[in-house]
């Protein structure tokens, strides 16, 4: 099975350099995907489309986007998986028929992509990469009727959640599927309107109304306007690791502020506090809010204790968290005037598969740290997410393979615990999934089972 990790999608219409404002707009959520981008605009006649390997704002700096004019523009940072880094994946994907042009941003993993795979490539049609937007793409090309019909009747056999953004030279249709992970976010500006995977995306524009569109609908962008249309009865069920670690914190989470929800997992993580230790440091930057208000709750000093090298440029291809993490955490230095001879709660936002817990460990204690305790601001991860946001096998995952003891010893650390998982629902303002912590796929996973291996008791 071809797995989708996540990305970040963004649109612009009726802006004069739409381009631009997409790149402003991805550039915001940069977070959620650094081995690709692309943007793809349309100024009424002919669509033009630069797309890149690498970071955003690296392979693809603002100057390039000169020749992409129009008033329309879509595009997509993307987060591959180790093996799937390639040119062919990079979306937008450009389809070029003579019934007309588009070009497609999808999110998400469809999961009867396989069959679909196979049936298509049975009927003699060709693809050029392993994305689920070629899918969609030879979906809607084959299918009949007018352009709008075409992407209905794909939506129909589409199964999963995807989210995906088509632009014709004139047109643009946005579609979020019945079962619903992944948002999309519409917001109305005095210009025109924009689209985009995470509400701070839109902070530089002063959005007027910002929407999540709902499960099973399509909105449509012309010249005279917008029209909607619900397709089918949706099911929303989004991903609640968002507010845990994916998301950024000025962003919102189903309309309340993820910030706010990191800082309650913090309080709510501190009430079972049963170890005395002498300072609070958070794991920067996704830990911080949660970290000060477990101190602030349990009444203990929150230090600097880790710091962060800033100026250190991310020129590197990171399409694993881990990766990511050792490229970023490695930077970390501890302060070892704060650190040493104490005894400290590292509080960070999640385990996956542990090796930064262990690292951060090592290194507290080599500055001379007496204990480190560390705490969870999120229920332990023990299962694969099959959803298309970040896959990873379940003997990788730490929690998915050992006890919370046998954890510890493995990091070092001198105690461990997990935020309660009916602790982290709780604070969930939306039913959501949480299927890596608890086990529960909201959405029919029978042509997922090869990724989703028996679990073992731990
Ligand atoms: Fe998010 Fe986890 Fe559900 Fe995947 S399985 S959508 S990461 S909560």
């Amino acid at each position: 099975m071809s797995i989708q990790n996540g990305c970040a999608l963004a649109a612009a219409w009726n802006y004069e350099k739409a381009s631009q404002d997409v790149y402003f707009l991805l550039h915001a959520m940069q977070h959620k995907g650094s081995d690709g981008a692309g943007i793809a605009a349309s100024d009424g006649h002919e669509i033009r489309l630069c797309k890149r390997l690498g970071m955003l704002s690296e392979s693809l700096p603002l100057e390039r986007l000169e020749e992409l004019t129009g008033s329309a523009a879509i595009g997509q940072v993307r987060m591959a998986c180790p093996d799937d880094i390639r040119y062919e994946n990079l979306q937008p994907i450009m389809v070029r028929a003579h019934q007309g042009n588009f070009a497609l941003v999808s999110c998400g993993m469809i999961s009867n992509a396989d069959s679909l795979r196979r049936r298509m490539e049975k009927e003699g049609l060709i693809f050029q990469g392993t994305s689920d937007a070629e899918i969609i793409a030879h979906l809607i090309q084959v299918s009949q009727g007018t352009l709008q019909e075409k992407i209905e009747k794909a939506c129909q056999i589409l199964k999963g959640p995807y989210v995906f953004v088509l632009m014709t030279k004139n047109t643009m249709y946005a579609i979020v599927s019945c079962q619903q992970v992944h948002p999309l976010f519409l917001a109305e500006t005095r210009q025109g309107y924009l689209m985009a995977s995470e509400t701070c995306a839109f902070s530089m524009f002063g959005a007027e109304h910002v929407e999540s569109l709902e499960a099973g609908s399509m909105v449509i962008f012309r010249k005279e306007g917008i029209t909607r249309r619900q397709m089918d009865f949706g099911n929303a069920y989004p991903c609640s690791m968002e507010c845990v670690y994916y998301g950024r914190e000025d962003s919102l989470y189903a309309g309340s502020s993820i910030h706010k929800l990191r800082q309650k997992a913090g309080e709510l993580l501190a009430r079972d506090e049963d170890v005395e230790a002498d300072i609070v440091i958070g794991v920067p930057d996704t830990a911080n809010a949660a970290a000060a208000a477990f101190a602030r709750a349990i009444h203990k000093p929150l230090e600097l204790g880790l710091i962060k090298n800033r100026y250190i440029g991310s020129t590197f291809i990171t399409p694993t968290r881990e990766q990511r993490d050792s490229g970023m955490r490695v930077r970390l230095n501890a302060i070892s005037s704060i650190v040493k001879g104490k005894r400290i709660y590292l509080v960070d936002d999640s385990i996956q598969k542990g090796s930064t817990a262990k690292r951060i460990c090592q290194l507290l204690k080599e500055a001379g740290a007496k204990e480190v305790h560390i705490r969870i601001a999120s229920p332990k991860i023990k299962n694969p997410c099959v959803y298309g946001v970040e896959y990873i096998e379940k003997d990788q995952l730490s929690a998915g393979m050992y006890t919370t003891e046998e954890m510890k010893e493995l990091f070092d650390a001198d105690s461990l615990r997990f935020l309660k998982t009916e602790d982290f629902e709780s604070l969930l303002p939306v039913r959501s999934c949480m299927a890596c912590m608890d086990g529960m796929y909201p959405i029919d996973t029978r042509d997922y089972k090869p990724l989703i291996q028996e679990r073992k008791e731990v």
